[in-house]
């Protein structure tokens, strides 16, 4: 087969994503989860709201695209009349991201053409996976991704790479093409929830890990027919910066009416928006919106803010790197 060209997906302008968290709670504890109680709270939307919230938040005169999440976004009675909603309203897309137990029956309550499923595996075995995500864990995703995919389902995988399982990640490929996955998104370790409160080396890349292993395991992948999504992470010389919070429509809800617009802010109460009574309002004060308008040399500003080690410095103290909007993928297809 031909080796694919990696390529950067740009911001588009006439699309809308709109990432559901419909509720907090999970029954799983991974040791990186991004789930932040107090400022996610810990309450699930109503069936009402719900279904309130995707009338919403979408555009018809855009290409909406809806990510349901969680805690376990299975784990809510209503999700699957929550899927049926937005098909019904017209969201282009809908994808319901699991951490692989799928409760409620999801499989054969819905449609293969309802939905993309996609999977949360941190190991290609239980003994990488299953201390990160739980005991167990390993075992029943993988018996669902193969479930799905047999029943027709279109079927992704998030492997959410740090120093705990970086090492483990060129097997991958294989296992996926094995499962009949036909997505794979390499997405790095945040900064964001559980992930903060550990000290900077236990968890967190260098640049040089990222910028070795990345690429090459993606490449591997899209070899075997997968179609690989990674962040950029790094700019080249030459590329511009954009900030998401600027160029796109990208909108991070949460059950207890915040919405983000910049995920590397969820763990701070700098939402741009809040939703009062079904209605979108604008938060007025210091929110995400001022710190996207600040021009750095150094790229995205709150990755300079979170993670300042991540970015070096030559001797006039000019950015060696710039860091790109954690937003902005790239893309390898077969
Ligand atoms: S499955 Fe997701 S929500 Fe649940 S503990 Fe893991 S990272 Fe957190
Ligand atoms: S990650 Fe950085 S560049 Fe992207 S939206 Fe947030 S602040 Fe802007």
């Amino acid at each position: 087969m031909t080796t694919p060209a990696v390529k950067t997906v740009g911001f588009k302008p006439r699309e809308r994503n709109v990432f559901f968290h419909i509720l907090t709670a999970c029954n799983l504890s991974c040791l990186h989860c991004y789930i932040n109680p107090a400022q996610h709270g810990s309450t699930a939307v109503s069936k009402e709201t719900m279904a309130e919230w995707l009338r919403l938040f979408l555009d018809p005169d855009k290409e909406t695209n809806l990510i349901f999440l969680g805690g376990e976004p299975t784990l809510h009675p209503d999700l699957i009349a929550g899927i049926k909603t937005a098909r019904q309203l017209g969201y282009r897309t809908v994808t319901v991201d699991s951490n692989g137990f799928l409760f409620h029956n999801l499989l054969a309550a819905i449609e293969p053409r309802d939905a993309v499923i996609s999977f949360s595996l941190d190991g290609p075995a239980a003994e990488i996976n299953d201390p990160i995500r739980g005991k167990g864990v390993f075992a029943t995703c993988t018996a669902n991704i193969k479930k799905a995919v047999a029943l027709g389902f279109d079927v992704s995988l998030i492997y959410t790479v740090s120093r705990l399982n970086i090492d483990h990640l060129a097997r991958m490929p294989a296992l996926l093409k094995e499962l009949g996955v036909k997505r794979f998104f390499i997405q790095v370790i945040g900064l964001r929830g559980k992930s903060a409160a550990y000290p900077d080396d236990t968890l967190q890349l260098t640049p040089e890990e990222w910028l070795t292993v990345i690429p090459r395991v993606a490449r591997q992948a899209a070899d075997l027919g997968i179609h690989v999504i990674f962040p950029k992470v790094f700019l080249e010389e030459g590329e511009t910066f954009s900030c998401a919070g600027k160029v796109a429509e990208n909108y991070f809800i949460f059950p207890n009416g915040r919405v983000y617009q910049c995920p590397l802010c969820e763990d701070f109460p700098l939402h741009t928006f809040t939703i009062d009574n079904n209605r979108l309002v604008r938060n007025s004060g210091l929110t995400e919106e001022q710190l996207f308008t600040l021009d750095i040399a150094e790229g995205c500003v709150m990755n300079k803010l979170l993670q300042p080690g991540n970015i070096r410095y030559d001797a006039r103290g000019k950015p060696l790197t710039r860091i790109s909007c954690c937003l902005l993928k790239q893309e390898l297809r077969p």
